[in-house]
């Protein structure tokens, strides 16, 4: 047989192809990779003579077509994987995700490849409550969190998937596993990220409580999944792949601690990071039944697979050493600042480095980096939107005069986070099923900014029937960021900036921090330096500040109860010149009373007792508490005056 396999220079792409080679020794393998920040091609190394090998994109068509000729079979993994990256280069997750998928899908149809298997993740069925014994099955409706952009772009392309199954005569199935582990997996994911920190003397991070639960299951066992699917596999099924494996990420830590040969007090807590589900677990009933499968590790053996990855992590330290300098780029529009995203090793998560686009830069950057970014993000989205809604019963069973109303909404930039929202809202929550939206009520148009109360027709587990409505302004849940910026100088943090304006809903001038909404095409980072500009005059493009790092400290709801309107929080740090800013010395304080205030962190005690602004109490706590930054808050601090 010959086999394509995208994305086979990466984690579980290069695990497939070392065991099919293993299993199947006279067959033909190919593999499509863009060689991606993600993809290596010394996952391959001791193979690649073996296996025919195409480096590029599963967007350009020409190569699709020239690697897929002929081919019996493709196994399609190429995918952006990272969820903390998606938060920042979201475009670059349709591109591959789904409009990748949908091309290779069109390019076998014309080719007439007979057999198609698309990977897909457990993820797009949203979280699972902590406290249940609920699982995933293939009946599961698709739900995942709106604000996990990875995991919506995985649920958009099963859809794709889907739709050929369903129009074209191709034998397609699709299988949703749950995290894997083993060899070759990119040290940014949790157990590799603790396995290299051990051997390198870092304490392993534990995200937030610990108690999140995933799946796991070793990449052999994926595989041998994969193997049966394409052997037994009914045309037009979908099969759910876990080990039975579920546990929390505290258990995790532990059994790699211990298995290391190290004590508990090498794991660190750090507070939780952006779109962390609470618990995904799977039942594999299906492929078990149906079709036979036994996973070998699985949870019996799950000690042996963990003591196995942790053996290959020591042993292979020339493979995952120069991957941690590794560094996938974003650019803003006008390609004047680039942002580096990289791993924080001590906690875990994923950091934003920014800096002009230098010459030494470019040569670590592949063209491929920087083409396709920010394009379209949007115009994708609303088609996902879209879809999401019209999945949903309460959406389907509303009158015609609200879907005509909701389309119009979604069209508009200043409303389609709005929409968003909606589109996220199950049709169950804990006892109660939405039967309907009955009323769309909006604030009069001249406020300048949208308003509007949402009403649904709801009923209970007594089934009695109720009425429940929110009101939501701006953007709705998608509604932009606030940012909280710290001004650097010589490499020391010495003040807070924020604007002070008159706010007309608190009826005074108060602190507030720079930020707001997004236009519907824009990019996080265009965002970000466009709310510099237009609120502090902090002019990142001009010389005399830098933008140097950006840290996502996740969404916060200023009023769950009431409003739906749920903004980002990032701390944006600039460095000032000081030829540039030779007034603002540390310690100083720059205030005016309409304007720009450049606050002393030393004197944070008194901002957090005079500003009201909760975003910046949230953003404060989040950031002093993540780890990811120490500032020095108690220097040339008032003591009791
Ligand atoms: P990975 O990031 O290690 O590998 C992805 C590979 O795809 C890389 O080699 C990358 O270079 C390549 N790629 C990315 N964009 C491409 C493009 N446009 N054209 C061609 N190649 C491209 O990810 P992984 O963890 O090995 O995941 C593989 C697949 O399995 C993905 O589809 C993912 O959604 C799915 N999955 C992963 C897990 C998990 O635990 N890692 C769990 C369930 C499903």
């Amino acid at each position: 047989m010959k086999l394509l396999v995208t994305g086979g220079a990466g984690f579980i792409g290069a695990n497939f192809v070392y065991y099919w080679l293993e299993k199947h020794p006279g067959d033909e393998i190919r593999v499509i990779d863009a060689l991606t920040y993600a993809g290596n091609l010394e996952n391959l190394r001791p193979i690649i003579k073996k296996i025919k090998f195409f480096e590029a994109d599963i967007n350009d068509r020409a190569k699709v077509h020239d690697a897929i000729k002929g081919v019996d079979a493709i196994v399609h993994f190429a995918a952006e994987s990272h969820v903390d990256r998606s938060i920042f280069d979201p475009s670059r997750y349709w591109q591959t995700n789904v409009r990748g998928t949908a091309l290779l899908l069109d390019e076998a149809v014309k080719l007439k490849v007979p057999r198609f298997h698309h990977i897909s993740t457990d993820e797009v069925y949203g979280e699972l409550p902590l406290n249940s014994d609920e699982k995933f099955t293939e009946k599961t409706p698709y739900s995942p969190r709106p604000d996990n952009l990875y995991a919506l772009s995985k649920a958009e392309a099963d859809n794709v998937v889907l739709d050929f199954s369903k129009k074209t005569d191709m034998f397609i199935t699709i299988s949703n596993c749950s995290n894997n582990y083993g060899p070759y997996q990119f040290p940014e994911k949790f157990i590799p990220i603790a396995v290299t920190n051990l051997i390198d003397g870092i304490r392993v991070p534990l995200h937030g409580d610990g108690r999140n639960v995933r799946d796991w299951i070793h990449t052999s066992d994926h595989a041998s999944a994969i193997d049966l699917i394409l052997e037994k596999g009914k045309k037009g099924e979908t099969y759910l792949v876990g080990s039975n494996n579920d546990r929390d990420n505290k258990y995790i830590a532990e059994r790699v601690v211990t298995l290391f040969g190290k004590g508990l007090d090498e794991i660190r807590h750090v507070p939780d990071r952006h779109s962390n589900d609470r618990r995904y677990a799977i039942d594999a009933t299906k492929i078990i039944t149906e079709l036979g499968w036994k996973p070998k590790v699985g949870r019996e053996n799950f000690d042996d697979g963990l003591k196995e990855t942790i053996k290959w992590y020591r042993n292979n330290q020339d493979w995952w050493r120069p991957l941690l300098k590794r560094r996938a780029m974003i650019t803003d529009d006008n390609r004047a600042i680039s942002a580096f995203i990289t791993l924080d090793r001590e906690t875990g998560k994923t950091k934003f480095i920014f800096g002009r686009f230098e010459e030494k830069d470019k040569s670590e950057v592949k063209k491929s980096d920087l083409k396709e970014h920010f394009v379209e993000e949007n115009l994708v989205r609303h088609e996902i939107v879209m879809k999401n809604l019209r999945a949903k019963k309460w959406y389907q069973d509303s009158s015609s005069m609200i879907k005509e109303e909701i389309d119009k909404l979604a069209l508009d930039p200043s409303t389609f986070g709005y929409v968003e929202d909606l589109a996220a809202r199950a049709d169950t929550l804990v006892g109660d099923t939405i039967l309907r939206l009955t009323k769309i009520v909006h604030a009069e148009e001249k406020f300048g900014i949208y308003g509007i109360a949402t009403w649904f027709e709801v009923v209970d587990n007594k089934k009695e029937m109720r009425s429940e409505g929110f009101y939501s302004w701006g953007w709705g849940p998608k509604s932009g960021a606030k940012l909280l910026v710290l001004v650097r100088r010589k490499g020391e943090i010495t003040h807070f900036a924020f604007q002070r304006e008159q706010k007309f809903p608190a009826g005074g001038v108060m602190y507030n921090l720079a930020g707001g909404f997004p236009r519907l095409n824009e990019s996080v980072l265009d965002f970000i330096i466009r709310s510099l500009k237009r609120d502090l005059n902090l002019d990142v493009r001009n010389n005399g500040v830098t933008l140097n790092e950006i840290i996502s400290l996740g969404r916060v709801s200023p009023d769950t109860g009431m409003t739906n309107n749920h903004p980002n929080l990032y701390a944006v740090i600039v460095d000032f010149e000081e030829k540039k800013y030779p007034e603002v010395q540390a310690g100083d304080k720059f205030e005016e009373n309409v304007g720009i205030v450049l606050w002393p962190v030393g004197e944070i005690s008194e901002m957090v007792n005079k500003c009201d602004d909760s975003y910046f109490l949230a953003a404060m706590a989040r950031l002093t508490l993540s780890g990811i930054y120490t500032i020095n808050l108690s220097e040339n601090s008032r003591k009791n005056d």
